[in-house]
C-alpha cells in the first residue's frame, strides 16, 4: 500500500511537471508598423475587439522604447527579432551606402538568390544577417518547431523568419504574396491559389468607407480634410478624405501600395489563417512561431498622419481583425495555449502643420534648400580634395575608403560649415563625436545605431519635430521619443491584466519570450529577459 501510494505520488508529480494546464503551442508575434502608443492610448476607449482583448488579457509595458536612433522598419524589426541593437548587428537602416560596392545596400538583400516575383533584381534573404533571431532559437531548441513569417514588407518578413523558417511571405508590390529562392524554389500551390483569389486588381472597384458612424470620428479626432495630409486620389479636385475609391489612386499605385491600406492588412490576416491550417501551426506541444507584420498602420500614418480620420478608421478595423484572429487561434490551438506579443518597429511624428497650430516649433525641411546646400557642400569638397571622394546618401555623408586624415578633416569641416544653412538641422556629428556625447536617453539611442563600417562619416540630425520630408504626410526615423516609444503587450487568455511602468527596450522582447518558453538563446545579446509571470499573475 505504501509502495502504491509512492508510485502514485511520483506519477502525479511527473504528470503535473510535464503537462502544465496550458502549454504554449503557438507564439503569435504581431508587429504593427508605426503603431505609436499615443494613438493606442488616445483611442483606448473605442476598442472593443482585439486591442481590448490583448490589453485585458495582457501585461502592458507602457515605457517601452527602441533604444536606438534610425527608428525605421529594418532596424526596429531587427531589434525586436534578435535582441541586438541595430548598430551592433549592422542593420543600421532600411538601406545605407556601401562604400565597397559604391551603391546603396538594402538591409536584407542577397544577390545569390532571386525573388519569385516582384520588381527587385536582387533577392531577399537572411543570409547576411549575422545575429540569430527568436525563430532560430525556437528551431535550435526543437527541430520540430515551425516558423511562419508574414508581412506586407519583405524586410519585416525576412528579419523575423530567421535563417531556417518554414514559410516566409511578403507582398511583392505587383499584386501577390511571394518569397525568394532562399526559402523555396517555387511558391506553394496553395499560396498561388491564395494570390489568384486575392486578385488585387479587383480592389479598383472597392471603396474605403468609414467603418463607424461619422460622429465617432468627429468626437475623437480632428477634421478629415487637414492641411499636410497627402492626397492619394488622382481624381481632379480630390481631397485627403474618406471615403476613398481605391480605383482613384490608379491601378499602378494600388498594385504597388496595396499593403499600405487596411485592405492589405486584412488580406495578410487571411493569409495567416491559411498558413495556420496548411502548416498545422500549434498542433502539438512544441511551440511554433507565427509572425505577423502589419504594414497599413505605416502606410496610413505616412500619408495622413497619426491623428487623421484615416488612421483612426484603420485602428478600428485592426481592432476588429485582431479579435477575429484571436478567436480563430484560441479555437484552433485550444483556449489559453497561445501567447500573443504586440509591438511596433517605430512611432511617428505628428504632422508638422498640426504641431504648429499648438505653437510647437516644428517643420519640414525644404527640399529646394536641402538640394542646394548639399550640392554646395559636395562642390566645395570636390574642389578642396578632389572629385568623388564623398557621397551624400539619405541626408548623411559617407567618405570613400582611402581618404587621408587631412582630407577627412577638410570634408567634415566643409559639411559642418554649410549644413546649418538648412533650416531644421540641429547637429552634424561623426560617429566618434556621437559616442562622446554625454549620457542621456536620447544620446544612448544615437550611440546604439553606430556600426564601425556601415555608419556614415557625418550624420546630419534634425531638431525635434522636424522632418526630412517637404511633401505632405509624415515620417519617423529620429531618436526622439515620438519615434522610439512603442507599444509592448504580452498576452495570454485569462491572465490578470497589469501595467508595468519600468523602462524596457525592444531588444528585451525576444529574450523574454525565449526565457518564458525555456529556449536556448545567446546570452551576449543586448536585450535582457523580462519576467513574464503569466501563471502567477
Ligand atoms: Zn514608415
Amino acid at each position: 500500500m505504501k509502495k502504491l501510494s509512492f508510485v502514485l505520488f511520483i506519477t502525479t508529480l511527473l504528470f503535473t511537471s510535464c503537462t502544465s494546464p496550458n502549454p504554449t503551442k503557438l507564439v503569435v508575434y504581431i508587429v504593427s508598423d508605426q503603431a505609436a502608443p499615443f494613438i493606442l492610448d488616445k483611442y483606448d476607449h473605442l476598442f472593443t475587439g482585439g486591442f481590448r482583448w490583448l490589453i485585458d488579457n495582457g501585461i502592458v509595458f507602457n515605457d517601452a522604447h527602441h533604444n536606438h536612433g534610425n527608428t525605421s522598419t529594418a532596424p526596429g524589426h531587427f531589434a525586436l527579432s534578435t535582441g541586438v541593437f541595430p548598430g551592433n548587428g549592422g542593420i543600421v537602416e532600411n538601406e545605407w551606402y556601401d562604400r565597397r560596392l559604391k551603391r546603396s545596400y538594402y538591409a536584407v538583400e542577397d544577390s545569390t538568390v532571386s525573388n519569385l516575383s516582384g520588381k527587385e533584381i536582387i533577392g531577399r534573404s537572411y543570409r547576411y544577417i549575422k545575429d540569430s533571431s527568436l525563430s532560430d532559437w525556437m528551431k535550435q531548441s526543437n527541430v520540430n518547431a515551425k516558423v511562419v513569417s508574414l508581412s506586407g514588407k519583405d524586410r519585416s518578413a525576412v528579419l523575423f523568419g530567421g535563417s531556417n523558417p518554414d514559410l516566409v511571405l511578403w507582398y511583392d508590390k505587383k499584386g501577390a504574396y511571394s518569397t525568394s529562392t532562399y526559402y523555396d524554389e517555387s511558391l506553394p500551390s496553395w499560396v498561388q491559389d491564395f494570390n489568384t483569389r486575392l486578385n488585387v486588381k479587383s480592389y479598383m472597384d472597392s471603396t474605403w468607407n468609414l467603418v463607424k458612424s461619422l460622429e465617432v470620428y468627429e468626437q475623437n479626432t480632428r477634421i478629415d480634410n487637414f492641411k499636410g495630409e497627402k492626397i492619394v486620389s488622382k481624381k481632379k479636385r480630390a481631397t485627403p478624405t474618406l471615403p476613398l475609391m481605391l480605383g482613384d489612386i490608379s491601378l499602378q499605385s494600388l498594385l504597388e501600395g496595396f499593403y499600405e491600406y487596411p485592405q492589405g492588412d486584412k488580406s495578410l490576416f487571411n493569409l495567416a489563417y491559411e498558413s495556420i491550417e496548411r502548416l498545422n501551426l500549434g498542433e502539438d506541444n512544441i511551440p511554433d512561431l507565427l509572425f505577423i507584420g502589419l504594414s497599413a498602420t505605416d502606410g496610413v500614418g505616412h500619408h495622413f498622419g497619426p491623428h487623421s480620420v484615416e488612421q483612426l478608421d484603420n485602428h478600428l478595423r485592426l481592432d476588429s481583425e485582431l479579435m477575429k484572429m484571436i478567436n480563430y487561434i484560441e479555437n484552433k490551438v485550444g483556449s489559453g495555449n497561445a501567447i500573443y506579443v504586440f509591438s511596433s518597429d517605430h512611432g511617428a511624428l505628428e504632422l508638422p502643420e498640426s504641431l504648429k497650430l499648438k505653437t510647437i516649433d516644428a517643420g519640414r525641411v525644404s527640399s529646394q534648400q536641402e538640394k542646394k546646400v548639399f550640392a554646395q557642400i559636395l562642390n566645395q569638397i570636390d574642389l578642396k580634395i578632389g572629385p568623388g571622394k564623398v557621397v551624400e546618401y539619405n541626408n548623411n555623408f559617407y567618405f570613400h575608403n582611402g581618404l587621408t586624415d587631412k582630407e577627412k578633416k577638410i570634408a567634415s569641416n566643409t559639411i559642418k560649415d554649410l549644413v546649418f544653412n538648412i533650416e531644421g538641422v540641429r547637429m552634424a556629428l561623426s560617429p566618434k563625436e556621437i559616442m562622446g556625447l554625454p549620457k542621456s536617453k536620447e544620446n544612448t539611442r544615437l550611440k546604439n545605431m553606430i556600426h564601425p563600417t556601415r555608419s556614415p562619416d557625418i550624420y546630419v540630425i534634425l531638431k525635434e519635430n522636424w522632418l526630412w520630408r517637404s511633401t505632405p504626410g509624415t515620417s519617423h526615423g529620429s531618436h526622439y521619443s515620438y519615434d522610439s516609444h512603442i507599444p509592448l503587450i504580452f498576452s495570454k487568455k485569462g491572465i490578470k491584466h497589469s501595467i508595468q511602468n519600468k523602462s524596457v527596450f525592444s531588444v528585451d522582447v525576444s529574450p523574454t519570450i525565449a526565457k518564458y518558453l525555456g529556449l536556448k538563446y545567446p546570452k551576449d545579446i543586448d536585450g535582457r529577459a523580462l519576467n513574464l509571470n503569466f501563471d502567477n499573475n
